[in-house]
């Protein structure tokens, strides 16, 4: 896997397609290579190629990268649109177990991670951490 050209910090490959639903049409065409994503914080590049013709930063991405967003809205599950902010409202309103929050922001089971998630990857792997850790802090 590729180093970042600005963090040097590995990166994870991500299919062009999933570049492409999410660049700007302001860096079409895109170069027919290996991409991957940039999952540091505190980097400004989104995507980058291998060898490293093209590096598209935040200001080319058009998609709010949850884990490059400090502020709300901070998306968790892109499928079906749904923020931190709603699951903890959800909570907030009374849901209680990890159901009752899927049930609440119907997050969950959209099946097109691979074009909607700016990492290509299924957004469970972020939202079902984060649920948990949002009931637990509330069950003291
Ligand atoms: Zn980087």
């Amino acid at each position: 896997m590729a180093d970042c050209p600005a963090c040097k910090k590995k990166g994870i490959g991500v299919e062009k397609i999933t570049v492409a639903n999410h660049a700007k049409e302001s860096c079409w065409p895109l170069v027919d290579e290996k991409y991957s994503i940039c999952e540091n914080p505190e980097c400004e590049v989104i995507y980058f190629t291998a060898p490293g013709t093209r590096v598209l930063t935040r200001t080319d991405v058009k998609t709010r990268v949850t884990f490059k967003e400090k502020k709300a809205p901070r998306p968790l599950c892109y499928c079906k649109q749904v923020t931190e902010e709603d699951v903890v409202k959800s909570i907030e309103k009374g849901a209680s177990t990890f159901e009752e929050v899927a049930e609440a922001t119907g997050i969950g089971g959209g099946g097109h991670c691979a074009v909607t998630n700016p990492a290509g990857r299924c957004c469970s792997r972020n939202y079902k951490p984060f649920i948990e850790r949002e009931l637990k802090k509330r069950k003291r």
